[in-house]
């Protein structure tokens, strides 16, 4: 599956907003945003002309795609995925997005980033349900079993990683034993319980994907 491999704060600095795409690093004060870094490219500085609703439209949908380090085609088909199932389009949008293998990863905090949960996933570090799965877009159901194989539970990254559950715990949708590196998907996650993407204005992208 293709994906973006460039730097993850040139996303950030074309979005002028923190995606938080390195995990823990991203609260230092080296984060480009955080010292008010310009946009990438060779364009002004700042973008001084009113976007139009298109842009904005956009704008959103470009954050919640980077954010889940997702290419347009991929993207566009989980959101007609979404748009077919009953509900709010975009509710159920972030619900499939929350329940990629990577994310789940990412959420039980085996790995930083979903950058660095991707890669756990392609490298057959997972196995779901006691099987490995190297696909990280593969959906997770409620009662899901998530862990990281026995020979690969030595890995540096991943115990630095659990560190952070300690610290901050994981998703309210998951129960996880972090000495074991193993979790369970007790719940679909809601659009609500997704606290950190609050700001994503999901109704701006339902808007752009109708045009
Ligand atoms: Fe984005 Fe993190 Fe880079 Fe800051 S450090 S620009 S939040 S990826």
């Amino acid at each position: 599956m293709a994906r973006y491999i460039g730097p993850q704060c040139r996303l950030c600095r074309a979005e002028n907003t923190k995606l938080f795409l390195k995990g823990e690093r991203c609260h230092s004060a080296k984060c480009p945003i955080s010292k008010k870094a310009s946009p990438p490219g060779k364009g002004p500085r700042f973008r001084t002309k009113k976007m139009s609703d298109y842009g904005i439209q956009l704008r959103e949908k470009q954050k919640l795609k980077r954010i889940f380090g997702m290419l347009e085609k991929q993207f566009k088909l989980t959101f007609e995925e979404a748009e077919r199932q009953t509900g709010k389009t975009g509710e159920n949008l972030i619900s499939l997005l929350e329940r990629r293998l990577d994310n789940i990863v990412y959420r039980m905090r085996f790995a930083s980033s979903r950058k660095m949960a991707r890669q756990l996933v392609s490298h057959g570090h997972i196995l779901v349900n006691g099987k490995r799965v190297t696909i990280s877009s593969y959906r997770v159901r409620e009662n899901d079993v998530v862990e990281v194989q026995k020979k690969s539970q030595k890995l540096l990254g991943i115990k630095e990683s659990l560190k952070e559950y300690t610290k901050s715990g994981a998703k309210p949708w998951l129960e996880v034993n972090p000495d074991e590196m193993k979790g369970k998907v007790v719940a679909v996650p809601r659009r609500s319980d997704v606290t950190d993407l609050e700001d994503i204005n999901v109704q701006l992208i339902v808007e752009l994907y109708s045009r």
